[in-house]
């Protein structure tokens, strides 16, 4: 048997198609298009791409986008004065900071200054504490993605063993959460993790989020297990040329688990295509309607 390879780029494609077919009702309720406005600071060439990438979705998606660019020196009061007038702003829906500012700005504090009705990365500590107590809030678009993915191939997670690689704040504590709230038995494994091999032995499903080239084994996954891998490492091919590999070792995953996401074109389509779902549902909430049944 040789897994599944879940088709990231369809499921975002789907996705973003339920968000373009909502727009227009939205639109007409209130007039106007739902609008993101995207922050970004300094020059950064990877952060350039993924600000590309979400406008251009953006647009696919039929709302507005409103792009602030920034220099690198820019001042943090100025960047928290662009925040409040964004926040002041009725028709701006969501408000994205692109990560990573640059080290003289508090990025903790840009973050907790954006409006958690507006807060489509679901980073405000607002948001990460709704979450956690099972409210209503914005929830964080790359896990949101994942467990898309998860449930499309698993389906009901009640009862199932979860493993969770990474604690980060925008990724791993979020995805245990949302796998903890869909009823699995969540495991949260981090750098000081004692015997990682031990833990993915058992879990039916596995998401990566660590950071680590291939750190997570084929031979460490339960037959059958569903694998989610969130990782994004670049690494150096013999030729000098270079590669994107993910947190699992793929090609020794294949012949064991059930269904695994390829890197690239798996989790990385689903936030893009989360971050517009989120953009659609802030735009609902500000204005009292209830969300798309669709979404
Ligand atoms: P962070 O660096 O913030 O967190 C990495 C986590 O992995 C930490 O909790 C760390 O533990 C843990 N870790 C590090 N080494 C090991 C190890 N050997 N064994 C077990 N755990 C380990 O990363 P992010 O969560 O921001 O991102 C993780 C990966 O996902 C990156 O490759 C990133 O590029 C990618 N990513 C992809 C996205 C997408 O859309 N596809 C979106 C966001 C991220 P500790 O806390 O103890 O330090």
């Amino acid at each position: 048997m040789t897994a599944a390879i879940i088709d990231g780029k369809a499921h975002a494609a789907a996705l973003v198609d339920r968000v373009r077919v909502a727009v227009p009702a939205f639109a007409a309720a209130r007039g106007r298009m739902p609008g993101l406005a995207v922050v970004l600071v300094g020059d950064d060439p990877a952060s350039h791409v993924y600000v590309r990438n979400k406008l251009a979705r953006t647009a696919t998606a039929g709302m507005r986008s409103i792009e602030h660019r920034l220099p690198s020196s820019v001042a943090e009061a100025d960047l928290l004065a662009l925040v409040a007038a964004l926040n002041a702003d009725d028709a701006v829906d969501g408000i994205l900071v692109q990560l990573p500012l640059p080290p003289h700005i508090d990025s903790a504090k840009v973050l907790v200054a954006v409006d958690p009705g507006k807060d489509v990365d679901g980073f405000h500590p607002v948001n990460a504490g709704r979450l956690a107590t099972g409210l209503p809030g914005l929830v964080p678009c790359t896990p949101s993605g994942c467990l898309i993915l998860v449930k499309a191939v698993a389906g009901d997670l009640g009862g199932a063993d979860a493993l969770v690689v990474g604690r980060s704040n925008i990724v791993g504590k979020p995805m245990a959460a949302l796998l903890t709230a869909a009823s699995a038995t969540v495991t949260l494994a981090h750098s000081r993790t004692r015997d990682l091999a031990d833990h993915v032995r058992r879990a039916d499903v596995v998401v990566a989020a660590v950071g680590v080239p291939e750190v997570i084994r084929g031979d460490w996954l339960k037959p059958e297990a569903v694998v989610i891998d969130v990782g994004m490492n670049r690494v150096a091919n013999p030729d000098g040329t270079t590669r994107l590999v993910g947190d699992v070792a793929f090609a020794e995953a294949l012949p064991v688990a059930r269904a695994i996401t390829p890197v690239p074109g798996g989790v990385g389509p689903m936030t893009i295509a989360c971050l517009l779902r989120n953009t659609l549902l802030a735009a609902h909430a500000r204005a009292g309607l209830p969300a798309p049944v669709t979404l």
